[in-house]
């Protein structure tokens, strides 16, 4: 019998669970894993999330009961794989909120949904459009676009970023021109915990024509996100951070900017029909799927989709919120620490440094006590340019971690300190 993931509301040190964290943490068998002797804290969720046992479990019974290549398979193992995939597909559809199953396509993840918007809609640009994207973006949404404008010429703005943290909003109005074709945006900072107002910047980037893409590469594990109330152009995200499998993700776009847009990859499936002289390209969402896909990878995101939808977000908001307010609290009672990323609207996320230490030093010594946290740029070298820093330590919190996690987390922490004192 499943067990239940919601509780009565119910009072732990001042915590008020409406989430039941126990058995949660139950659904994750690393959590109970030691790193040395010590009890695994797991605060590098913002690189990847763990996996629930279903996750786990259905990766498994695909191998050892499913397996087949899928699409054209007349046998029973690829109809099944064929009819789960396709599943898979409409969970993410229902989760995201997206009006037609074929406006999902499966991608290996943000970064291949970024790169073939780039590379695909890039095609449809001409010499002297204008893209922009903020300062506080992933690598993986600032380099396709560099390579684009130097491909054809197109012209790559920035929406500054601030000392809190959060976006120079007030220039928006000014960067966006009648030659601004598309906005590309993250939800949410991965670095900074810093979440942005979309759906103005979706609102305003349409009145002067341009499209949008959504990287909600940090956002989905954390709260709601529904495409068609948003209206965004595009959205991707990956599997591997919304408790699913590596090597999978999803690019929604809206079907007639899809179809409007050339192939990507050239090869199986991908097409109607090929004659030596002429491609017929296949319709969505095959166009863009080129070669055999991650199947399994595709079955279980859906696993993983269905679990996490199986949860109240706004119970997820909640606590993680409280894990935020009494990680910062209990942070800054540390003498020396700077926090990067105070914006009023953040999420799980604590990035910071402590004066005068190396911040690969801090987690190596974190990690000698069973403390998973992240150190360096974050694959944001232009936010730690922006505060002349060369990378922070981050604490990066899901719904199963603990206040107990982040106690261990803040004296573990003060040890690392007194060490290199
Ligand atoms: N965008 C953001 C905001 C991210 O946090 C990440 C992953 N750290 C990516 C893009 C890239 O995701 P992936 O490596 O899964 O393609």
């Amino acid at each position: 019998m499943e067990k239940s993931k919601v509780s009565l509301t119910l009072q732990s040190n001042s915590f008020v669970l409406a989430l039941n964290v126990e058995n949660i943490r139950a659904e994750f068998p690393i959590l109970s894993t030691k790193v040395g002797k010590y009890p695994l804290v797991y605060f590098d969720n913002g690189a990847t999330s763990e996996k629930p046992a279903v996750v786990i479990d259905r990766i498994s019974k695909y191998y050892e009961q499913e397996n087949a290549n899928i699409h054209r398979g007349v046998h029973h193992l690829s109809q099944i794989s064929t009819e789960n995939y396709e599943l898979a597909r409409e969970s993410v559809r229902a989760f995201i909120g997206a009006e037609h199953l074929h406006e999902i396509i499966y991608t290996s993840g943000t970064t291949e949904g970024i790169n073939l918007v780039a590379h695909c809609y890039g095609e449809l640009l001409n010499e002297g459009d204008e893209i922009l994207i903020t300062e506080m973006e992933h690598h993986s949404n600032i380099v396709p676009w560099q390579m684009l404008a130097e491909r054809k010429g197109i012209v790559l703005k920035y929406i500054p970023l601030l000392k809190s943290g959060e976006l120079d909003f007030t220039q928006l109005d000014s960067l966006l021109t009648d030659k601004t074709k598309l906005v590309s945006i993250t939800h949410i900072s991965n670095s900074l915990g810093t979440i942005n107002p979309i759906k103005d910047v979706i609102e305003k980037s349409h009145a002067v024509g341009a499209k949008v893409l959504i990287d909600a590469a940090q956002s989905l594990q954390h709260m709601k996100v529904d495409v068609k109330e948003l209206d965004c152009d595009f959205l991707v995200f990956s599997g591997h951070k919304v408790f699913g499998p590596t090597g999978v993700g999803v690019l929604f776009g809206k079907e007639e900017i899809l179809n409007s847009m050339p192939p990507y990859k050239g090869g199986g499936d991908m097409i109607k029909t090929v004659s030596m002289e002429k491609t017929v390209y296949n319709e969505l969402p095959h166009k863009f799927e080129a070669g055999t896909p991650n199947i399994v990878g595709g079955i279980a995101l859906g696993t993983a989709i269905d679990w996490l939808s199986s949860l109240n977000y706004e119970d997820i908001q909640q606590y993680e919120h409280e894990l935020l307010e009494y990680g910062t609290q209990e942070l800054m009672k540390i003498e020396g620490v700077t926090i990067y990323g105070t914006a009023e609207k953040k999420s799980s996320i604590l990035s910071f440094l402590i004066n005068g230490l190396h911040p690969y030093d801090i987690g190596t010594l974190l990690n000698q006590q069973g403390v998973a946290v992240r150190t360096g740029h974050h694959c944001t070298q232009p936010i730690m340019d922006y505060f002349g820093i060369p990378g922070t330590i981050r604490a990066s919190f899901s719904f199963y971690n603990t206040k107990e996690e982040i106690d261990i987390f803040i004296s573990a922490l003060k040890k690392a300190i007194q060490m290199l004192g």
